[in-house]
């Protein structure tokens, strides 16, 4: 598939039929998978052969769905897991440990930012957070000798901040680490973040991939550049003998395209059993077919609130990259140059209550904590998501008691614009 456009890999990457073979991925429900002999299993068991033995690791329809993702990207190896969670806690775990160090970006993801300032802290992995928009020196100052990656989101969830990802890999690889990027919300239709540089992405399938709320999932996708055996001293999971596999190097026997995501399967997977279920991935893979088609629209729907607010007397501010004025606007031109993605942020002249009023009357657009859906949801993280903190913890996180956060649909934008007037008129 590699010499076909995007398009055609969504709808036809990562698996082709054989003769007489079903037309659409087949759904490998089954947990285990059967040998004539044990010596045969045995290889499997060594890395010496390719196969399958238990869901716990690998799955054949997972692999399937995962190898379309990987082409999506331009990647040499991905797999999938059981969420975008598991998905950043595998990337960065697979090569820091504990006593190790962590640059990332601090307009991430909440969850995400649980995961590494709570929970991955408790494992001994130490985190410093950046500005994305700090300059080269400030970036620089945040490495210390035991840094093994650095991270960030290429449109961050929910601040909407671009990531300058050839910046943030020039830092990343001049201190001879890889630069990780959550590309969740951008998907590869948007943006490849490998082309700038970055060596290793994460998604939440959750998001547009999947695409209609059906199921929770991740994925990771190494693109087979960064040189681990360069940079040894850093990587010894991957460059020196692995004793649970018979003492296996992964960067020598998988070579810079296999040994992430080998050993990430090998080990974490076997260890964790994050897996993303059989049914999942093809649920999944039913939201890929369509993902280049619906992106587009999500972009314009975007966009268009995005403008009809921005002009909007009741309307205090708008945070969407794609539109002009806009902080971001150039970085999204220069890394998304076909569009950003369908959520839009915005405050309210009347502050907390007139927020709230808003939310109550929206007809169309539904209160969840969701995104990237087909169907136009919306959340007041003040009185949801961040309820807990009072004004001003609400404004040091970047969120202010009057912030809304509608993630547009694949609706008409007509009829999503007539929603949020009437709802607006009633403040
Ligand atoms: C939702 C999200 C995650 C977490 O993914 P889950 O599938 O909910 O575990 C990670 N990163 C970003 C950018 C997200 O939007």
């Amino acid at each position: 598939m590699k010499d076909y456009n995007i398009d055609t890999k969504c709808v036809q990457g990562g698996y082709t039929p054989g003769n007489g073979e079903p037309r659409q991925i087949p759904i490998i429900q089954s947990t285990t998978f059967k040998y004539a002999t044990s010596e045969e299993m045995g290889k499997l068991f060594d890395l010496e052969a390719s196969g399958y033995f238990y869901t716990r690791l690998q799955n054949p329809t997972n692999d399937m769905v995962a190898a379309k993702i990987c082409e999506l990207e331009g990647g040499s190896a991905a797999m999938l897991t059981s969420s975008g969670q598991a998905a950043n806690f595998y990337a960065i775990f697979n090569i820091a440990n504990c006593g190790d160090h962590v640059v990332a970006s601090s307009t991430i993801y909440g969850g995400t930012y649980n995961l590494f300032h709570v929970t991955m802290r408790k494992m001994g992995i130490d985190f410093t957070f950046v500005d994305p928009d700090c300059t080269e020196e400030e970036l620089f100052a945040a490495f210390r000798p035991n840094t093994k990656a650095v991270f960030g989101e290429t449109i961050a969830n929910p601040a909407l901040t671009v990531l300058d990802i050839e910046k943030f890999a020039k830092a990343a690889h001049s201190h001879g680490v890889p630069l990780i990027v959550d590309n969740t919300f951008a998907t590869p239709v948007n943006c490849r973040p490998f082309e700038w540089g970055c060596d290793i992405v994460t998604h939440s399938t959750t998001k547009y991939m999947d695409g209609h709320g059906a199921g929770v999932g991740g994925c990771i996708v190494d693109s087979g550049k960064f040189d681990w055996l360069a940079n040894a001293d850093k990587f010894p999971g991957l460059t020196t003998p692995d004793d649970s596999y018979h003492g296996v190097t992964y960067a020598e026997k998988f070579g810079l395209g296999g040994a992430f995501i080998t050993k990430c399967t090998a080990q974490l997977m076997r260890d964790f059993g994050s897996i993303q279920s059989p049914q999942n991935a093809f649920l999944l893979n039913l939201g890929l077919e369509s993902l280049h088609v619906r992106m587009p629209r999500h972009c314009e729907n975007g966009l268009a609130v995005a403008k009809y607010l921005k002009n909007h007397p009741k309307i205090s501010f708008v945070t969407y990259p794609g539109l002009e004025g806009d902080k971001y606007y150039s970085l999204a031109k220069k890394y998304m140059p076909s569009g950003t993605c369908g959520v839009v942020s915005f405050g309210f002249a009347g502050g907390r209550t007139a927020a709230e009023t808003f939310m109550k009357h929206l007809k169309l657009a539904a209160i969840e904590t969701h995104v990237a859906d087909a169907r136009t949801c919306c959340l007041h993280p003040a009185s949801a998501t961040h309820r807990q903190m009072n004004d001003s913890e609400l404004v040091a996180a970047g969120i202010t008691p009057d912030l809304v956060r509608m993630s547009c649909g694949l609706e008409n934008s007509a009829d999503l614009i007539a929603d949020i007037e009437q709802a607006l008129e009633q403040i």
